[in-house]
């Protein structure tokens, strides 16, 4: 944790965003960096954040969130955002 706090809503997207666009469901879906990190930023922008301090602290939300339950939801909104940047890609803009 170098900057001194991190949001383990992040690092849970983050990861789940790999796990789904590698599943056979995705493959038709652009794996591209910009639509991946479009994808992450989005469904952050849906998922409420979760900060942290310290290691026990991470430990302890990740436990929270890590359920069947939550992990349902946050795929969910995960999915949404695959569906919207795969309708509406910014991989061919020249603004980046
Ligand atoms: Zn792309």
């Amino acid at each position: 944790m170098e900057k001194g706090y991190t949001n383990v809503m992040e690092e849970m997207v983050t990861t789940l965003v790999h796990v789904l666009m590698a599943s056979p469901d995705y493959q038709t879906f652009c794996s591209c960096a910009k639509c991946r990190n479009d994808i992450i930023a989005i469904s952050l922008n849906n998922l409420p954040s979760h900060y942290v301090t310290t290691a026990d602290g991470r430990r302890m939300i990740f436990e929270q969130l890590n359920t069947k339950e939550n992990l349902t939801w946050i795929n969910k909104r995960i999915i949404n955002a695959i569906h919207h940047v795969g309708k509406y890609p910014k991989h061919f803009s020249s603004n980046d």
